[in-house]
């Protein structure tokens, strides 16, 4: 999964070449100080991701016919919103940052110069998927501060993955990348998807669980991706007849401090939190769920989400867990 967009983003014009898919400003843990410091977001718009196969992504909808020119025209219109103070850039694209199709060679080394030039800027975090990882192509980065490759792996269980999910690539595939990621002196970012489609509640909740233990030793971070159902993808034909809910927040705070009490460091972005499409739960605490993560993102401190104040819909959701799970393979007679 790419990164996610928050429906607060500054959205560009409709397929603009000169204009990015949208950029945004928040804040985000800097691992590397233990601080939280302002980050700048950019999607850029670009050929799109080659592969667009993936049963709950629609990011194909974002891409365009453009040049290098463009591409760097988009970069610069983003930075034009850049804090005055330190910040990390996060350079998404709704696909692979190391797929040449996307992003020529060149080009790469023209962003990496912009980014070495402007020093507030003290770690840039770049997406791609694992088989365009090469140490060539990193090397197209070199000199930039605290580079980050996030990948997203979205679970370690292959069968999920290649199965329900259709991602293309084995656990294994990750590692390799990883591990040329981290010879390369970079750190990697591990996406993980809470609930994909054909999975239920609990099983979603235990998957993350253990996959954020299986990547750990390679990923500087987690990320939590919280399911929202995008138009016109697989996951919508599902959920549109019925056999999809998008995770209840609930899962969500369990699955993070589970993991966190790992120590992990974990974040997640509640995109879409408290609509029918995104992670919700009763509609009444959606709201002050999705501020208590985002608080937790930026302090790591467990304590933000065990304070959280309970909700009735709580208990709801402990029936789901139980139900949900005991029904979902099983044969209707
Ligand atoms: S790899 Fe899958 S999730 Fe990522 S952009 Fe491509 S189709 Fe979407
Ligand atoms: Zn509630």
């Amino acid at each position: 999964m790419v990164k996610s967009r928050p429906l607060s983003a500054t959205n560009m014009a409709k397929n603009s070449p000169k204009e990015p898919v949208s950029s945004w400003l928040d804040y985000d843990f800097f691992k590397e100080e233990q601080k939280s410091i302002p980050a700048l977001t950019v999607i850029l718009r670009t050929a799109g991701c080659y592969w667009r196969k993936c049963t709950m992504c629609g990011f194909w909808q974002e891409s365009a016919d453009v040049s290098p020119a463009d591409i760097i025209a988009q970069l610069e219109h983003s930075l034009r919103n850049s804090p005055e103070e330190e910040f990390m850039l996060k350079i998404f694209t709704s696909g692979s940052f190391l797929d040449e199709r996307e992003i020529p060679s060149e080009t790469r080394r023209e962003i990496a110069a912009i980014v070495r030039k402007r020093k507030r800027i003290k770690k840039l975090i770049v997406e791609t998927r694992p088989e365009f990882v090469t140490a060539a192509k990193i090397a197209d980065l070199n000199g930039v501060a605290h580079l980050e490759l996030a990948i997203g792996l979205e679970t370690a269980d292959d069968f999920i993955r290649v199965k329900y999910i259709n991602k293309g690539f084995s656990f294994n595939d990750y590692r390799a990348a990883s591990k040329i990621v981290m010879e390369c002196g970079a750190t990697v970012k591990t996406y993980l998807l809470l609930k994909p489609p054909f999975v239920s509640e609990k099983k979603a909740i235990r998957d993350v669980i253990s996959s954020a233990e299986l990547v750990a030793p390679y990923s500087s971070t987690i990320s939590l991706n919280l399911c929202n159902v995008q138009k016109y993808t697989v996951l919508e034909n599902l959920w549109k007849r019925g056999y999809y809910r998008p995770p209840w927040l609930w899962s969500a705070v369990e699955a993070i401090k589970a993991i966190k009490r790992k120590d992990i460091t974990v974040t997640s972005d509640p995109v879409g939190a408290g609509h029918k499409r995104g992670p919700h739960n009763c509609g009444k605490c959606d709201h002050e769920i999705k501020e208590t993560v985002k608080e937790f993102n930026i302090t790591q401190d467990l304590h933000v989400l065990e304070r959280q104040a309970d909700c009735e819909c709580k208990a709801v959701w402990q029936e789901v867990l139980k139900y949900d799970d005991l029904l979902f393979d099983s044969t209707i007679v």
